[in-house]
């Protein structure tokens, strides 16, 4: 009896970490067993619908490549660290080196393809777009100023439209991975600029991938972004 007691103590144990059937918890995490994995986010539009702007060959790369190998890289790299189990902003906050630089690749590049649709209005709307004239003078202005950040920007990154505490409105770049939460910025708008965005479509050009960019901004998302 005691033996058959001990048997069942120790399968109690076991029993709820044998479930590895993953299943959908938070976001862009899975939990697998008693961990919780990142997964790639799926796209809100088909592999093809952003074309002529950017192709099916560049979403089949940067999404189905790039990003699924952050993804990858970032479940690897937290095993047995105090990260595993940690949502995935939380660590872009909290981490830094190789974890940080997948983590926040992951992140960026989530809302980076959120932030576009083939259904884009092509300009900004609401509140967004009072903010917008009141900062910069016009749309166009703006416009001007967040194509000479993607473009100037050395090297890889991304180039931001990000709101301050006091709901101010700010162009910034940030090279590789960084992310401007990590300044205490609320991030609106995100243009990749890391030659993986545009080099299949318009090889060392990017001011040309720039200026497609501006016909897929969903001001929609833009918007809703500004008013969190
Ligand atoms: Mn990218």
């Amino acid at each position: 009896m005691k033996r058959f007691l001990a048997v069942l103590f120790v399968l109690s144990l076991v029993m709820p970490f044998s479930n590895l059937k993953a299943q959908k918890i938070d976001g862009n995490q899975m939990k697998v067993g008693n961990i919780k994995k990142h997964s790639l986010e799926k796209l809100p539009y088909s592999m093809d619908a952003l074309e002529p702007h950017i192709s099916k060959a560049t979403l089949e790369f940067h999404y189905g490549k790039h990003h699924q190998s952050y993804v990858d890289n970032l479940n690897k790299l937290i095993e047995g660290t105090e990260f595993e189990n940690v949502k995935l902003e939380d660590i872009v906050l909290k981490s830094k080196g190789a974890i940080f630089n997948n983590a926040a690749q992951v992140w960026n590049h989530t809302f980076y393809w959120n932030g576009l649709t083939p259904k884009s209005s092509q300009k900004p709307m609401g509140k967004l777009k009072e903010a917008i004239d009141k900062e910069f003078g016009s749309f166009e202005n703006f416009k001007a100023k967040f194509t000479a950040a993607s473009t100037s920007l050395f090297g890889s990154g991304w180039a931001w439209l990000v709101k301050d505490k006091d709901g101010k409105l700010e162009i910034v770049q940030t090279s590789n991975a960084e992310n401007p939460m990590r300044q205490g910025k609320t991030p609106i708008l995100v243009c990749d600029v890391w030659e993986h965005a545009y080099y299949i479509d318009q090889k060392n050009k990017r001011a040309a991938y720039v200026e497609a960019f501006w016909n897929l901004v969903d001001w929609k998302r833009a918007e809703e972004n500004y008013r969190r």
